[in-house]
């Protein structure tokens, strides 16, 4: 009987520091460094969190273009203390530099953001070699789930565009055009009709007529969004880009990612989306700051629908960070009470600074922290439990 207490007590002082080892070489959250390193080598990285959290089905990533963290506090305080940036368990940053210059473009920038590696300046969905890359979008539409985009930007922008196109440059308009017409997305929603007309292209190509045979209801109105029938759809608003919020823009970010929730949603296997405030950039490239609080709102309200809906499901994680800050946007002051800014801006272009990432949802708690903005995307794949090709060199960028 003594014997074999002893040699259980052995077996157990055998197993238990293994057990712990196992434990301590496991963190729940893998490190940035681990990921970064694992971003630049091509190493992908094993999912490492514990096997028993929960995994996301679905993932929403919104980017407010040129939205810093003096952007989001100037919402913060414009919305009287019912901001829905409150509403996020996690924050934390993303370094946004390109992979050419400290500070980065939309293109560079997006293309961190949604296809997780970087890039030199006005490059879309390619290396700085120009190697085409496969996006978030289009590795998740080959895995089945359903897929698309919002934006209050043409389609054609250099945001959007770096979900579906490969091109060195990101006013290569025409082709940019025909790589969205082929893409394969279930939903495409923003501005930009003047390049799919053939009378407006060098090629004299219709892309409209590709997404036609494809299956695709196009639209071009709210009204007709809101109205279409279709699990295919495409709605180009305007000629080039929608005009800002204030005069009166229709709500097409709210309605947009409201339409593409609802078709998305349907899809057994989980949704992808990627949903862009554009003009919050644009605003701030005035140095407007009325242009800017106005988009900042539009932002919130489309915000306040997608949280209510990931709060709803459980099984949806949202990201939201910014492709990088503009403006340099500094507020010197203002009204909490009234909910007003003093707000300057020392440049009409892009700053360097780092910019807010905000996370809801299954694996959220992974988004903590200073991040490299191309950690963003294998830390969404790894939180949905999902195969990324990211640094696989046989795969294809479709
Ligand atoms: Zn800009």
């Amino acid at each position: 009987m003594k014997k074999i207490f002893l040699t259980l007590a052995a077996a157990m002082l055998t197993i238990a520091p293994a057990w712990c080892q196992q434990n301590a070489q496991q963190p729940l959250i893998a490190s940035n460094d681990a990921i970064h390193q694992a971003a630049s080598t091509g190493e992908w990285l094993p999912d490492a969190p514990a096997k028993t959290a929960k995994k996301a089905k679905n993932i929403i990533i919104i980017i407010g273009d040129g939205m810093g963290t003096a952007q989001v506090y100037a919402s913060v305080v414009a919305q009287k203390g019912a901001s829905n940036f409150l509403r996020f368990p996690f924050s934390g940053f993303s370094r946004t530099f390109s992979s050419n210059k400290y500070t980065t473009d939309s293109g560079a920038g997006g293309t961190a953001i949604v296809c997780g590696r970087k890039t030199d300046n006005y490059h879309i969905g390619v290396l700085p070699d120009g190697t085409p890359i496969p996006s978030f979008l289009t590795m998740l539409r080959d895995q089945g789930l359903a897929t698309g985009f919002v934006v209050t930007s043409s389609v054609l922008d250099a945001t959007p565009a770096s979900t579906y196109a490969h091109v060195p440059y990101r006013k290569m308009y025409d082709t940019i055009s025909l790589h969205m017409s082929q893409c394969g997305f279930d939903v495409m929603i923003g501005g930009g009709v003047h390049n799919f007309r053939p009378e407006n292209r060098h090629d004299g190509l219709n892309p409209i007529d590709t997404l036609l045979k494809r299956g695709y209801e196009i639209t071009y109105s709210l009204q007709d969004m809101m109205n279409a029938k279709s699990k295919k759809l495409v709605t180009l608003f305007c000629e080039n880009y929608y005009g800002p919020v204030a005069p009166g823009r229709d709500p097409i970010l709210y309605e947009g990612a409201k339409k593409a929730l609802d078709i998305l949603s349907k899809d057994p296997d989980g949704f992808a989306l990627m949903i862009e405030g554009s003009q919050i950039d644009w605003a701030c490239h005035n140095n407007d700051a009325p242009y800017m609080q106005a988009e900042l709102a539009d932002f919130e309200k489309m915000l306040g629908f997608v949280l209510d809906y990931a709060e709803k499901d459980g099984n949806t994680l949202v990201v939201v960070t910014a492709d990088h800050e503009t403006g340099g946007l500094v507020l010197l002051g203002g009204d909490i009470e009234n909910g007003t800014n003093k707000c300057k801006y020392i440049t009409d272009g892009h700053s360097g600074v780092m910019v807010p990432v905000f996370a809801f949802g299954p694996g959220a708690e992974r988004f903590s922290g200073i991040q490299n903005n191309i950690e963003i995307l294998p830390k969404v794949f790894n939180a949905m439990g999902r195969k990324c090709y990211l640094n696989d060199p046989e795969s294809p960028a479709k």
